[in-house]
């Protein structure tokens, strides 16, 4: 039995039996069968039924929104924004596919050649928890709309959102089996991704699960994407708008009870602005509203489970153990853990070094611009970073000191349809969104006219 409960209340909201060999033998059959003929429908088709789903999403957010929040924490408010995000996913590559995916003529001494972009059939997607419903539309929505077919393996505390973003597709309308969610623990994938229906797969998650998906992947010649763990920094330089970047770190590190692989997790300040920028920083944490994920008012939620908030805590504690010391917060109730801050954090402590996955922080200050490049690139995460600065021509000149997948100045590292999303390093490889991620998934077919 799979089962989902709440982090707050600690109830078990509902169980989930797992599929039985024969029945995940059957949905591939299904998933297999149903390429067949999606593979020949027009984008006009396809789009007609993706705007559906977006009408859908928008339509029963609240009732979506309330499942994703007592299942894993989320505040509700989050939650909406979270499903408002998907329609628009869908309405972007509703709208978008068929150009990104429209043949490109390349003039050679043949008297015709182009690249066709051609799905190539049933893509496995092993999903996190921590947005239940974006990791999924951002993966289900191009590929879709390229022609494949979708089937789901998500994480084991959120399966009544992953039924439910199956139910989404159904209540849009699209044929059965173009996207299913299979009900089962992650011993069950190795199989699936060897099976030859399943032509290629996508992870969301830890290093240790893309690991072991890209490793079977590999073993079988499957293309893999990787979108994996991340440590962004958030770079305050001693010209930044003070103001502006406290607002922004904030945001970038608290939202989602900071549980999201882009958000904020080193503040790097430049030590001229160190203590101002921590006063202001810390009058704006208290500030954050914890509570029952299910108000409107609640910003910070629990962690998704315990064990998750119990990881962090140690996180927390073996960084002061090196020195780094508790300016604000710091304690755990079962799945909550206070909103926390610690200051004179170095390059060798947990809290640099390892990703932490919730509503915590660490300071770190600097002295030379060259310095706060050389500790952002110490990660073996890379991600994004952040960089506060008013001096434009100083930040693009040193956008390409950075090794990550992207740069973000004056702002938070945030995903968008229309922006390709994907790390280096420990990262991952691959990119979703935009039409780079609409093209991991197809065969570029060359074509040659003598
Ligand atoms: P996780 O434990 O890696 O789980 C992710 C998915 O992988 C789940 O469906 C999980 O199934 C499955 N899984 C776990 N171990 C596996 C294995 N050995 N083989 C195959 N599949 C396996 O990660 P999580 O705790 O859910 O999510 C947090 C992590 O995701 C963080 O590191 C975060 O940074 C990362 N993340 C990255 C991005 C990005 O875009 N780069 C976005 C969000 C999150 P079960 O639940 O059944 O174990």
């Amino acid at each position: 039995m799979i089962e989902s409960k709440n982090p707050y209340t600690g109830e078990v909201i509902e169980k989930f039996k797992e599929l039985t060999k024969p029945e995940i033998d059957k949905a591939l059959e299904n998933a297999d069968g149903r390429f067949k003929k999606w593979r020949k429908t027009s984008f006009k088709e396809r789009a007609d039924l993706m705007l559906k789903a977006a009408a859908e999403l928008k339509k029963n957010k609240k009732e979506y929104a309330r499942d994703i929040s007592v299942e894993m924490g989320k505040p509700i408010s989050q939650a909406i924004s979270e499903i408002e995000k998907c329609a628009w996913v869908c309405e972007y590559y509703a709208e978008k596919a068929e150009k990104h995916l429209s043949s490109k003529t390349i003039k050679t001494d043949a008297s015709k050649s182009y690249v066709s972009y051609e799905p190539i059939g049933v893509v496995l997607a092993v999903m996190p928890w921590n947005y239940p419903f974006w990791q999924v539309f951002r993966f289900a929505a191009p590929a879709l709309m390229a022609g494949n077919i979708g089937i789901l393996k998500h994480a084991s505390n959120v399966m009544r959102s992953a039924n439910n973003i199956q139910k989404v597709f159904e209540r849009a309308g699209f044929p059965d089996a173009c996207f299913q969610n299979l009900v089962i623990g992650s011993s069950k994938i190795e199989a699936i991704i060897k099976d030859p229906r399943v032509k290629a797969v996508t992870l969301t998650g830890s290093r240790p699960a893309g690991s072991a998906v890209a490793s079977t992947a590999g073993g079988e010649i499957k293309k893999s994407v990787l979108e994996l763990g991340g440590s962004n920094a958030l770079v305050v330089f001693k010209d930044a708008d003070l103001e502006e970047s406290v607002k922004t770190c904030v945001q970038a590190r608290f939202q989602n009870t900071g549980q999201s692989c882009i958000a904020g997790k080193r503040l790097i300040l430049h030590e001229s602005i160190a203590d101002e920028f921590i006063d202001e920083f810390v009058r704006q944490v208290r500030e954050l509203k914890s509570g029952d994920p299910l108000d409107e008012d609640t910003f910070i939620g629990t962690l998704a489970r315990e064990d998750l908030a119990k990881d962090l805590e140690k996180q927390i504690q073996d960084s002061v153990k090196a020195g780094a010391k508790i300016i604000l917060g710091g304690k755990r109730d079962r799945a909550y853990l206070e909103p926390t801050v610690l200051t004179n954090v170095t390059s060798e402590m947990s809290m640099f070094q390892e990703e932490t996955f919730g509503p915590a922080i660490g300071v770190t200050t600097f002295k030379k611009d060259q310095e706060a490049i050389d500790l952002v690139n110490l990660s073996d995460f890379g991600l994004g970073v952040s960089i506060f600065t008013s001096d434009m021509d100083f930040a693009e000149k040193i956008v390409p000191e950075f090794e990550d997948g992207a740069v973000f100045v004056n702002e938070l590292v945030k995903s968008d349809p229309r922006l390709p999303f994907g790390g280096t390093k420990i990262s991952g490889y691959g990119r979703e969104l935009s039409a780079d991620g609409i093209q991991e998934f197809v065969n570029k077919k060359t074509v040659y006219f003598k």
